[in-house]
């Protein structure tokens, strides 16, 4: 493997193409051959498109050498979620219901990474329809941390997070519901960001949870963040949630400047809470002294509700799964049952094609769903879910009143071991505790590197921001980037 070429930075990457020092071709080749590498080590893939990426680069070489256009990340290797619909690869959600399943269409944000001359790598292994934290939950294979195998990514981006920090590709699209873009961003020690609610198109997105799932870019640095931000949002008419709203520049808004008018919130029930590390809490302390000398105002809050935050989430989620879900049924399309009496009852065929297609953290959520809807329970969960997720939303609407940011940790512990949480749920569930509430009010949040354990594993920051205040975000990480070296950390090989 040739290891000059910088494929942990997508700018480096366009720069070196501009002054004829590589070519697209040289990029995919080396991008390819570490994926070949460790494949079977990391498993970051569930597809990996050798002729399409290759076919892509030549085309960009071609046109260069033409003297014609190229878009913003020409010949730069960026590998997408599994969760986003491609029509020249599979897209299977990593669950067996869909291991066959390519879609006839793209995803708008596809789409536009096409037209933005990206060289698409592949599609990343993830929890199960994006139901989990850990990459375990995936039907083909775990994903395994860079930075020490025995542990997980984190999920369910987790395939997404571990291809940058293997140094694969420098950018990833990921999506996230209740953390899945942080967290594994945090656990791999990369920098991620969850978009507002309707900034980025949804539209070929396959469905988790409709009200919280956003997609957003994954990479090492905050401006390949914003670069990859910048491709991929936008109005988009085919997906009605879409925010039909004027895009700041996020390119210009990743560059450093003076933190000196910022007012930050420091969370202050997050920092204090019992079932925080402490070297995680000591890693957001020394990020909020970073922007306090800097001339930041650092303003204690609190979020009130932010503890009904995880049992909110854990109603809404499994309820609008349990209604996207009831699509795969064995006869539109997807894995359809031939056991048993498949073939001669239609209701037979419609159960055992989702009792044998579907993992179980799947079904657990299509059973908790399906229950908290039902007629007599309705009240009693999804609508106290609903009344609660605006409480939430107020503490947020409150805080922001007097500052232009939150910052806290993103995990409640740096990444855990492969097999520790899988066997129970509700430790898994509270993983999620600080990176839901962004989901249920509907802001932007993004997770950047903010240093190492002792034993060696990445901790993340969370910034949160208003709605639409993504510039903030990428401000405030990017004065912390130029003040800190965390996010060029590497994992050794
Ligand atoms: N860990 C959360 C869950 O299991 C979040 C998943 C996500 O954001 N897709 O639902």
């Amino acid at each position: 493997m040739d290891h000059s070429i910088p494929l942990d930075s997508a700018r480096e990457l366009i720069r070196l193409q501009a002054s004829g020092e590589l070519s697209a071709v040289q990029i995919t080749e080396a991008s390819l051959e570490s994926i070949r590498l460790s494949q079977a080590s990391i498993y970051a893939f569930t597809h990996v498109a050798y002729d399409a990426a290759f076919a892509k680069a030549e085309d960009i070489d071609r046109r260069r050498a033409a003297g014609q256009p190229l878009g913003a990340l020409a010949g730069v290797p960026v590998a997408v979620k599994d969760v986003l619909c491609t029509r020249d690869m599979p897209t299977t959600c990593s669950s067996k219901m869909l291991q066959n399943f390519c879609p006839p269409y793209d995803a708008t944000v596809v789409e536009k990474l096409r037209a933005a001359d990206a060289v698409i790598i592949g599609k990343t292994n993830m929890d199960e329809f994006a139901m989990g934290a850990s990459t375990e939950n995936s039907a083909f294979g775990v994903t395994r941390n860079p930075w020490n195998k025995a542990y997980t990514p984190g999920g369910s981006s987790g395939g997404a997070a571990a291809t940058v920090a293997a140094g694969h590709v420098p950018l990833s699209l990921g999506s996230d519901t209740g953390g899945s873009i942080r967290q594994p961003a945090a656990f791999c020690g990369i920098t991620g960001l969850k978009p507002t609610y309707g900034r980025v198109s949804r539209y070929g997105l396959i469905a988790f949870a409709s009200s919280l799932d956003q997609v957003g870019p994954m990479a090492w640095s905050v401006q390949d963040t914003a670069l990859l931000m910048q491709t991929i949002s936008g109005f988009e008419p085919r997906d009605s949630t879409s925010l039909n709203r004027a895009d700041d520049d996020y390119i210009i808004a990743a560059q450093p400047t003076t933190v000196r008018q910022l007012r930050i919130g420091v969370i202050r029930d997050a920092i204090e809470h019992e079932g925080l590390d402490d070297e995680v809490r000591t890693a957001v302390k020394s990020a909020i002294a970073v922007f306090r000398n800097a001339g930041a105002t650092i303003v204690d809050i609190t979020l009130p509700h932010s503890n009904y935050g995880v049992p909110t989430y854990y109603v809404i989620a499994p309820c609008e799964a349990s209604s996207n879900l009831s699509r795969y049924d064995g006869a539109h399309y997807g894995y359809r049952s031939t056991s048993g009496d498949a073939a001669n009852s239609l209701v037979s065929m419609y159960s055992r094609s989702r009792a044998e297609g579907f993992g179980p953290e799947v079904k657990r959520r299509i059973m908790i769903g399906t229950y908290a809807l039902s007629t007599g329970y309705f009240d009693a969960y999804y609508l106290k879910a609903l009344k609660a997720r605006r409480l939430i939303r107020g503490d947020y609407d409150a805080a922001f009143e007097n500052v232009d940011l939150l910052l806290g940790p993103v995990t409640p512990s740096p990444a855990f071991r492969i097999g520790e949480k899988i066997d129970d749920p509700i430790q898994m569930y509270l993983c999620d505790l600080f990176t839901v509430g962004a989901n249920l009010a509907g802001i932007p949040a993004l997770s950047m590197p903010g240093g190492l354990s002792q034993a060696g594993l990445p901790i993340g920051i969370q910034l949160q921001a208003p709605p639409l205040a993504e510039s903030t975000l990428l401000r405030a990480a990017a004065f912390f980037q130029s003040q800190t070296d965390h996010h060029t950390k590497r994992p050794s090989r």
